[in-house]
């Protein structure tokens, strides 16, 4: 099947991301400021709506604002997630499902996701409780039209998984401009290599974080990244340019973005909407110019040789993702998106299980103070075990 076939139809360039609906300061939603989003979206060809079970309430909304467009005339998808402190069984894995039905007022997903596969913790509890199994039951009951899943983690365990698994129709998977020409995400959700693994396989991809969490609208406050943008197009915002990168990606069925307002959308829109041009060679290389530029500034000047790990530090932390996380802390002041990379590189052994033998210190080229630094990473993004990285904090 034609990848970009797989609904029966080309998708929009543009899906809308439903985690973040308008919403007053009660934490109400705002019925009249949603259904606005939801018509503008539906007026405008973007029919492609991501939803979760644990999007608190979002799928209510969607229901309600969706309820007088037929069924066939938009894409919804669904998602369930196993990682720790989530769905522990079958039994509740079908309540969830049946409450993401009824909420959003359908018989059934266009595509079902299993959510954050390859997180700590959840690849072991979907094997174990057979939630593939489940899966396949739901399609062959017409429920679930699809199945796919949502992939923040290392680029071998998604490997690894799509050998495994070949019930899975479609990937959902970070990528963006900087993770794909720097290093320093090379061991987590958005690398390259990541994308590159979806394409060996031949599935389909849902592109999520465009903008690396938000961080890519503000990499114009560097002085040489704003001239390099503005001589290539005065025009376009950084947040522009980097939606236009994923959903230029070949086998990208569409580009998600968390908007929040008729603003967000309307802007979007413009982007990756009826309009959308795919960037050229020449563009592709100037974002990638960009990335490298702003990479080389990063504070911590580690250039993720792995001699320090290659020794062999006895508590085995990832001492290079560490610290890549330290810097994009640092480089991006986001740390929201960057728990989401330090908690998978923290899964095996964290920073708080350093013995001071000073192996690492030894073999780095660099000098780095590896022990305060790994130390300082942690203290900052560490926040305890029982959080949602989804959640805001
Ligand atoms: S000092 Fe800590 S981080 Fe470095 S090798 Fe020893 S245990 Fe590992
Ligand atoms: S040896 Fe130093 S430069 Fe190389 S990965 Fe380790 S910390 Fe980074």
């Amino acid at each position: 099947m034609e990848q970009d076939n797989l609904f029966g139809r080309k998708l929009p360039k543009l899906g809308f991301g439903c985690m973040r609906l308008p919403e007053g300061q009660d934490g109400e939603y705002i019925e009249s400021e949603c259904q606005e989003m939801f018509d503008y979206a539906m007026a405008h060809g973007i029919n492609y709506f991501d939803s979760a079970w644990h999007y608190v309430e979002s799928q209510l909304m969607i229901g309600k604002c969706l309820e007088k467009y037929p069924r066939e005339s938009y894409i919804l998808v669904g998602k369930l997630c196993f990682y720790d402190g989530t769905l522990e069984s079958i039994k509740a894995a079908e309540q969830a499902f049946a409450k993401e039905l009824s909420d959003a007022r359908t018989d059934y997903m266009d595509l079902e996701l299993i959510h954050a596969l390859g997180n700590p913790g959840s690849l072991e509890r979907v094997d174990a409780l057979n939630v593939w199994g489940f899966m396949r039951k739901l399609k062959k009951m017409g429920k679930v039209k699809h199945i796919g899943i949502s992939f923040h983690s290392y680029p071998e365990n998604l490997e690894k998984i799509l050998k495994n698994h070949p019930e899975i129709e479609v990937v959902q998977i970070q990528a963006n401009y900087y993770d794909h020409n720097t290093d320093g995400a090379k061991a987590v959700g958005g690398s390259y290599e990541t994308y590159e693994i979806c394409r060996k396989y031949n599935k389909p991809i849902i592109i999520m974080e465009p903008v690396k969490g938000g961080t890519l609208s503000t990499i114009a406050e560097h002085p040489e990244v704003r001239k390099m943008l503005k001589k290539a197009d005065p025009s376009r915002s950084p947040s522009a340019w980097a939606l236009q990168y994923a959903a230029s990606l070949d086998g990208v069925l569409t580009v998600l973005s968390g908007m929040s307002t008729i603003e967000q959308m309307k802007e979007n829109c413009e982007i990756l909407g009826e309009k959308f041009i795919p960037l050229n060679e020449e563009e592709k290389d100037m974002l990638a110019e960009v990335a490298k530029l702003v990479e080389s500034k990063k504070p911590v000047g580690c250039t993720g040789c792995h001699y320090c790990t290659d020794k062999g530090c006895p508590a085995g932390i990832k001492i290079p993702e560490v610290l890549a996380c330290l810097n994009m802390l640092n480089q991006f002041n986001n740390p929201r998106m960057t728990r989401m990379k330090y908690y998978p590189a923290i899964e095996e052994s964290s920073p708080r299980d350093c013995i001071s033998c000073g192996t690492c210190e030894g073999e780095c080229p660099q000098k780095l103070p590896i022990m305060k630094l790994i130390r300082e990473a942690d203290e900052r993004l560490y926040i305890g075990n029982d959080i949602d990285l989804w959640a805001n904090h």
